[in-house]
């Protein structure tokens, strides 16, 4: 592993912070923790943590020795000096005094002993920090220790690898124990450039930034020419199918059989947004003969636990969809006693009793196909993915030199109960349509955009299809966070098909479908070209059935039920003179809406429409809007607003409003939504 270390960006950094009256300390701490943090194969998700101790001046003036540390919340490949809380010395090396701390304890201390009470909780190996004397100490999972230390033999193997230049603690969960554990082997050993920590990881440590940064390079290289030193990084391989399945295929799967029912009544799942990743080493992993032992010993340091659990669950391989849904349901099912027995093997031994968690998975092994992450969110279930991926990688190179064994279960146990790494995860009220995953048609701009907002506002995960390509994904863009844009012409079946597969790929599955896209065409019917009234056909009822069709096959492969919903306009009920072409496939699809509700409410698929008229957006672009306002002698403005009951100009949004009420409607279906500011000749009767 080479060093990044460039002495003209550490100047950089001092320069640039100093300008906004942060010390030297502090900006060389971040730019090295920034060089540490940006590297997956030593830090991940939170996993690690630097320090510097320095001076800081508090809120009466004074200046005081404080510890700066990296604050939960702060990922370290982006981190700022807010993101490194100040924490008071003289109270912290206090606490080294004492027998034993409550965890609750050293956190409520920790938090008084702030410079700056607004600051974030310091990390939980704060203290550690603190009880070493080096001024500046960085702190990582690096895979390479890990798969080192991961072994029955791993402290004889990290004695010889490393001799007189780090030395060895023993596992011991972090907080308060660890710390004080660690600091007396730093004292026994006084001029170690390090330690490793067995099953977890490994410090450096240094007088300066560049000299604990150093050496956490030069001692990570030493495990990498360790392992180096392995013949062959490849699993014997078990016999899989020859044409094995699609992402596509076992995705909705596999959703379906992670998510619990939570009110049948009221048909509430808790569903798993999904992240799919593979490569020949995920590969190569998933595939061996022996994935079931190597796969499911333990998570590689402690701290995954709280993001994949202790071990994924290992679905079939099989080239029958049928065939690999009755597999993975075993699968899954024995996962769940497992995960109870689990539980109950450990609740309460060593410590209060707890409440279990939810059992279900957050990574699944597929052989022949790859690892699906899994969590609450899309950012959740990438993170399980990464995570996933660097176990892969820290037990292939264990299992390369020996047998990967980490940490003991009950050990895994305590990690994954103990109340400061849940507090990492966060609680609270979710968002109504969090877990859940909306596809909206026509979401380059106007309503589509807009609904595709509202939804995303609302906790869900959204693609958005458009025939413009650029278009969408710049209003996906526009919505930020995992939000995709995808290029589909809905007129063409097979774009739809392979739209909603890379919605699959992405997420999981699908649960909402707002089949959006349209375009007026007019004509006085008895003249119309027949051409023009098929074309509005295609786009403004069959891409609607094409859509909803495919959404309704991965809905039923998922068997969480979902919600099909279509923008039907006011055309759909009350014609407008010369429209028609537009008006009547509109027709057809508001009977299309009610068909899928009949066909499919057993299945706990609901089914809307939204029944908008005059919003300033689609069916007005091309001067239409003009045209028809001056037709009756109005501005556009006056036009938008006149001739409804209220009015009031009615704007995407609103109809974006609809169409999420709309998806939240428990018991509604086969409903039709006005927002329209009120046409009594428009009105469902
Ligand atoms: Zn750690």
């Amino acid at each position: 592993m080479d060093s990044r270390w460039k002495p003209a960006e550490a100047r950089d950094y001092v320069a640039r912070y100093a300008a906004q009256g942060i010390g030297e300390d502090v900006a060389v701490r971040v730019y090295t923790t920034r060089l540490l943090g940006s590297d997956p194969r030593l830090v991940l998700h939170g996993g690690g943590n630097t320090s510097v101790k320095t001076t800081a001046v508090d809120k009466l003036g004074d200046s005081a020795e404080v510890l700066c540390v990296k604050g939960s919340g702060w990922d370290m490949g982006n981190i700022e000096p807010a993101g490194l809380p100040a924490v008071r010395m003289d109270v912290l090396r206090r606490l080294r005094s004492l027998d034993t701390l409550s965890d609750e304890d050293m956190v409520a201390i920790q938090r008084t002993a702030l410079i700056d009470p607004a600051s974030p909780n310091p990390s939980v190996e704060t203290l550690l920090h603190a009880f070493l004397p080096h001024k500046f100490i960085d702190h990582t999972h690096s895979t390479a220790v890990l798969a080192l230390t991961d072994q029955p033999d791993g402290e004889a193997i990290c004695a010889e690898v490393y001799g007189e230049r780090a030395a060895l603690v023993p596992y011991v969960m972090p907080g308060f124990g660890l710390a004080k554990l660690a600091a007396e082997v730093q004292a026994d050993h006084p001029d170690v450039e390090g330690l490793i920590l067995l099953k977890h990881g490994i410090f450096s440590f240094g007088a300066t930034a560049q000299e604990a940064y150093a050496r956490m390079i030069v001692l990570v290289t030493l495990a990498e020419k360790r392992l180096a030193k392995a013949t062959t990084r490849t699993f014997s391989a078990a016999t899989l199918p020859k044409k094995g399945l699609t992402v596509a295929q076992v995705a909705p799967v596999v959703r379906g059989l992670v998510a619990q029912c939570v009110d049948d009544n009221d048909g509430i799942w808790q569903r798993q947004v999904l992240a799919f990743r593979t490569s020949e080493a995920i590969l190569n992993f998933v595939g061996g003969a022996e994935v079931a032992r190597y796969a499911q010993q333990g998570v590689v340091t402690p701290d995954h636990t709280i993001r994949t659990k202790n071990w994924p669950v290992v679905l079939p391989a099989a080239d029958d969809v049928t065939v690999f849904r009755d597999g993975a349901q075993a699968a899954v099912a024995r996962f769940v006693d497992d995960y109870h027995a689990y539980f109950a093997r450990h609740n309460g031994k060593r410590g209060p009793e707890k409440t279990e968690l939810d059992p279900m998975p957050r990574v699944a092994l597929v052989p022949g196909l790859g690892i699906f992450g899994m969590g609450k969110s899309a950012k959740d279930a990438a993170i399980a993915a990464d995570i996933s991926e660097n176990m892969i990688d820290v037990v292939t190179d264990a299992e390369a030199i020996g047998t990967f064994l980490p940490v003991s279960e009950a050990d895994l146990f305590d990690v994954e109960y103990w109340s400061l790494e849940q507090a990492k995860l966060g609680k609270g009220a979710e968002q109504p349509l969090a877990r859940q995953i909306a596809v909206v048609t026509g979401a380059a701009s106007g309503i589509g955009a807009a609904t595709a907002r509202a939804m995303a506002a609302r906790g869900a995960e959204v693609a958005l299809l458009d025939r413009d390509d650029a278009g969408a994904r710049r209003a996906a863009g526009e919505i930020g966070g995992a939000a995709i844009g995808i290029e589909c012409d809905v007129t063409n079946p097979a774009h739809v098909t392979e739209a909603l597969a890379q919605v699959c790929r992405a997420f999981g599955g699908i649960d909402i479908v707002v089949s959006n896209a349209g375009a007026a065409w007019q004509g006085r019917i008895g003249e119309v070209d027949d051409a023009d009234l098929r074309a509005s056909f295609e786009l403004n009822f069959f891409a609607h059935q094409s859509v909803a069709k495919e959404a309704v096959r991965i809905m039923l492969a998922q068997g969480t039920g979902g919600c099909l919903l279509f923008n039907t306009s006011k055309q759909a009920v009350n014609p407008g003179p010369d429209f028609g072409p537009y008006g009547l496939p509109k027709a057809a699809t508001l009977f299309l809406m009610r068909q899928y509700a009949l066909d499919y409410g057993s299945a706990g698929i609901r089914t809307g429409a939204v029944n908008a008229d005059r919003v300033n957006t689609g069916i007005f672009a091309d001067g239409l809007l003009e045209q028809r306002a001056k037709a009756r002698g109005l501005t556009p403005e006056q036009y938008l607003r006149s001739g409804n009951l209220l009015n009031r100009e009615v704007k995407a949004a609103d109809v974006a409003q609809a169409f999420v009420d709309l998806a939240l409607a428990r018991k509604s279906t086969g409903a039709v939504m006005t927002v329209d500011g009120g046409n009594i000749a428009a009105a469902l009767r």
